[in-house]
């Protein structure tokens, strides 16, 4: 078994001992704005301090069942948005999630340590849950049921310690923990008990005033989006209800298109001047939008750039991945060797 500075934390190229991260994606559409506040962020930050590893989780779409080919490209896709934001490879670890069938195998074992009941009481599959049931009248697949028991899997297989997530993962990681204590209560010191750690937009809310934007849900402002693109959004986007006319003083808490602002217009003293302008009735919808749009392409313009560099050079991206999970491949099977150990399943008969 290992502790915190023993094999469950990475090396960095200068050979000192980082802390590591899991975190991922599922490879269901490209990436948007909510992924990049609520999570992306913290990932560029934190990537030279701890070693990351970054889960394209391709065991938990649901699209398998109707559209394979769907899946696999996600995964590309995934990927070609991480490098587009910043992340780094070589510092980094891209892992495609069922290249690491340890992952399978950990779920299996750590299923026996988590209730039904558990995860029935989980708010976020609850919600998610009942979107799926809302929008297609197919039922749910036990293993969408299950997804939070492989995320707990995901996380301990490297050993993580932090996992930068949006505040809808908050209860997996919390599920987490509790499995991580009681295995090692049960068999010794195993995993370290990890920290979830919530972006600085812990929920960003969607184009359509929804609670949550979300690439299956369509109301995101993808990274990739061109500039025409994200200008009809921004100009179809939901605004306050109760205005009628650009006369009538209008609300900016709780309104979409001033949440997106103080997320990512950088001129604060034209943001406060359009609140200051809205709430007294002198400004218009149109032009906090034109200048929202404004503010977003010139936030994407750099991640478009890269996006194009790296979408030239698909050998990259597949490199990138093929090193990240081979890597990820090897940290896997130590630590089942340590749950195999602990769970004696190399005993035969009891010996
Ligand atoms: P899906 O609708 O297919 O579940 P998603 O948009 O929720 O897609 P995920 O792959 O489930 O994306 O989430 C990836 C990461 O991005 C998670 O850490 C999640 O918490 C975060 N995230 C996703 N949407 C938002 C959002 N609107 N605001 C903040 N964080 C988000
Ligand atoms: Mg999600």
């Amino acid at each position: 078994m290992s502790d915190a500075g023993g094999e469950s934390a990475g090396e960095s190229a200068q050979g000192e001992v980082r802390q590591r991260i899991l975190t991922g994606v599922r490879p269901t559409g490209p990436l948007h704005l909510g992924h990049y506040a609520g999570a992306l962020e913290n990932w560029l930050r934190l990537q030279d301090e701890y070693d990351c590893f970054f889960l394209i989780a391709d065991y938990q779409v649901s699209d398998y069942a109707s559209d394979i080919d769907v899946v696999r490209r996600g995964v590309l896709e995934v990927a070609l948005d991480w490098l587009a934001v910043g992340l780094d490879p070589e510092e980094s670890h891209f892992v495609i999630e069922s290249h690491v069938p340890e992952h399978a195998e950990l779920t299996v074992w750590l299923s026996w340590w988590i209730s039904l009941g558990r995860l029935e009481r989980n708010p976020t599959l609850k919600a998610e849950i009942a979107e799926l049931e809302s929008r297609s009248d197919a039922a749910v697949p036990v293993a969408f049921f299950t997804y939070p028991v492989m995320q707990v899997a995901n996380i301990l297989l490297p050993r993580a310690h932090l996992v930068p997530t949006g505040e809808d993962q908050s209860p997996h990681i919390e599920l987490t923990r509790e499995v991580a204590r009681r295995f090692n209560r049960r068999f010794g010191y195993t995993f370290p008990v990890p920290s979830g750690l919530v972006g600085r937009v812990p929920r960003l809310v969607g184009t359509d005033g929804s609670a949550k934007m979300g690439k299956s849900a369509g109301n995101a402002i993808d990274l990739g989006d061109e500039s025409d693109v994200v200008t009809a959004k921004v100009m179809g986007m939901y605004t306050d209800p109760t205005r009628l006319r650009a006369t009538d003083p209008g609300h900016v808490e709780g309104n979409p298109v001033f949440m997106y602002h103080d997320a990512f217009n950088p001129d604060t003293a034209e943001v406060d001047d359009l609140k200051e302008r809205y709430r007294g009735g002198r400004v218009g919808d149109v032009e906090v939008k034109r200048k929202l749009a404004a503010a977003l392409n010139a936030f994407l313009d750099p991640i478009r750039e890269r996006r194009s560099h790296y979408g030239a050079r698909p050998k990259l991206v597949r490199d990138a991945l093929a090193s990240g999970t081979e890597h990820a491949r090897a940290v896997g099977r130590e630590t089942m060797g340590d749950v195999r150990s602990a769970l004696r399943l190399d005993d035969i008969g009891g010996a």
